[in-house]
């Protein structure tokens, strides 16, 4: 290669590996899914937050915990230019929500139920459904120690499935108990592990004694059988921690959502206790859960605020539009009810003010544009509002337009039936344009 050639490869500007453009008509999905979940964190009373992309780095150390997969490899930190302060893209929502939370006082008058939606950033190796900027929605409910608001949290989840259509999801729950609780069941992890040190990896020994819980996690097959017979986090559980979960379950029960006790079940951060869960499926690889949460009721402390009990989910919106294509489910795109054609440039201002009153109305309707010079044949206008997908042509010829009509076309029913309507009352007529669904 010349050099010239070397510097042009160079100067190809492409997007960052593993961070996706979301084109039109996939974008519609994402827009779809956006909508019905404001529509339902709505009706279950949660409302939106809208935390910064860039949060000071020690927030994510102190809030995920050092030796978590995110703080150890997965982050995109930098140093202010200006002046040298530690900053990180979000790897995830939990601990900026946190930090607004206890910087603004938001519990100071009780309990808050918060929901976000926005990008993650992660450094994973880029695969199908994990990417290094991808879109999470989360719901949040801080100041509530109760199991009802755990199964609150679930039954959202649920009622989010069953609004998409989504048939394929599996919840697993796990309760780690309380921090005494897990202090008696690491000791008992660490000594079965020490006692099986000669089946641990890399990753398990690094581990033992910082985050034992998360070698329960490992995907390594060499350990299974060693990780199968592990003390479980559910035998370590005290009365209090005990009715916690049963009274989680029984809600789960009354309501008719299926569940499997999953005593494996632990999460990538530190700051969960009690009540974990995770919502997977099997129709989408290795990458199978769609959304995982739990509780973290010392995340706020911990994060400098007052003591308040929390619990959460987050769900990964690329995964769950997979699964829905999977699935032969999905999104309408937005369509359009007319096309206008405007044989001549003349009519323009005409065409864009008759327009505009449509729009006022509610009409989905889209003007024809040449790329070069003059308007185009009547024939490619036509072409075009046909493969628009509108249901009706608006033509505005010269010889209407003369007569103050403008000619609607249907293009859709197969009649090509075509009305006039008068052009200096858009708005009387603009309604029966309307035939989307
Ligand atoms: P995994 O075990 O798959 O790495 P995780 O435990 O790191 O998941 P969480 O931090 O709990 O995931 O994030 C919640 C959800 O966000 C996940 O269940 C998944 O659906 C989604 N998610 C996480 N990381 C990615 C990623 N790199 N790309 C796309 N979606 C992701
Ligand atoms: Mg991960």
């Amino acid at each position: 290669m010349s050099e010239k050639e070397i510097t042009a490869k160079v100067e190809k500007l492409t997007a960052v590996k593993g961070m996706n453009d979301v084109l039109p008509p996939d974008s519609a999905g994402v827009e779809w899914l956006e909508n019905k979940v404001r529509s339902l964190m709505a009706r279950y009373a949660y409302r939106n937050i809208r935390t910064p992309i860039v949060e000071r780095t020690p927030l994510f150390i102190r809030g995920l915990g050092e030796v978590t997969d995110i703080v150890e490899k997965e982050m995109y930190s930098f140093d202010d230019r200006l002046n040298g302060d530690p900053l990180t893209l979000r790897p995830e929502a939990t601990a900026g929500v946190v930090r607004a939370v206890i910087e603004h006082a938001m519990l100071y008058d009780g309990g808050k139920r918060l929901y976000y939606i926005g990008p993650m950033f992660r450094h994973e190796r880029p695969q199908r459904g994990r990417y290094r900027q991808f879109d999470q929605i989360g719901a949040e409910a801080l100041g509530y120690s109760g199991p009802e608001v755990d199964a609150e949290l679930i039954l959202l989840a649920v009622a989010l499935w069953k609004e998409l259509g989504l048939t394929d999801v599996r919840l697993e729950l796990n309760s780690l108990g309380q921090p005494q609780e897990r202090a008696l069941h690491r000791q008992a992890l660490i000594a079965h592990f020490e006692q099986h040190a000669e089946v641990l990896d890399e990753d398990a020994k690094r581990r033992l004694y910082s985050n034992p819980l998360r070698i329960l996690d490992t995907k390594n097959p060499a350990m299974q059988a060693v990780v199968s017979a592990a003390p479980r986090p559910l035998d370590y559980l005290g009365e209090a921690s005990l009715a916690h979960f049963n009274t989680l379950k029984s809600i789960l029960d009354a309501n008719k959502v299926s569940y499997l006790v999953n005593p494996r079940l632990v999460r990538g951060m530190d700051y969960y206790n009690l009540t974990v869960f995770e919502f997977t499926t099997d129709r989408l690889g290795s990458q199978g859960t769609v959304c995982a949460g739990g509780r973290y009721d010392y995340l706020v402390e911990q994060l400098g605020g007052k003591p308040a009990p929390a619990v959460g989910w987050a769900l990964g919106v690329d995964r769950v539009l997979e699964l829905v294509k999977e699935q032969g489910l999905g999104a309408v795109g937005p369509t359009l009810d007319a096309y206008a054609i405007v044989p001549d440039s003349t009519a323009l201002p005409l065409v864009l003010k008759t327009l505009q009153t449509l729009r006022e109305a509610g009409i989905h309707v889209q003007m024809h544009t040449s790329s070069g010079a003059g308007m185009g044949s009547m024939k490619s206008q036509f072409k075009r509002a046909d493969s628009s997908g509108a249901h009706y042509a608006l033509i505005f010829g010269a010889d209407e337009i003369a007569q103050n009509l403008v000619t609607v076309k249907s293009l859709r029913d197969g009649s090509g039936a075509q009305i006039t309507q008068p052009l200096d009352a858009p708005a009387d007529w603009a309604t029966t344009l309307q035939l989307r669904t």
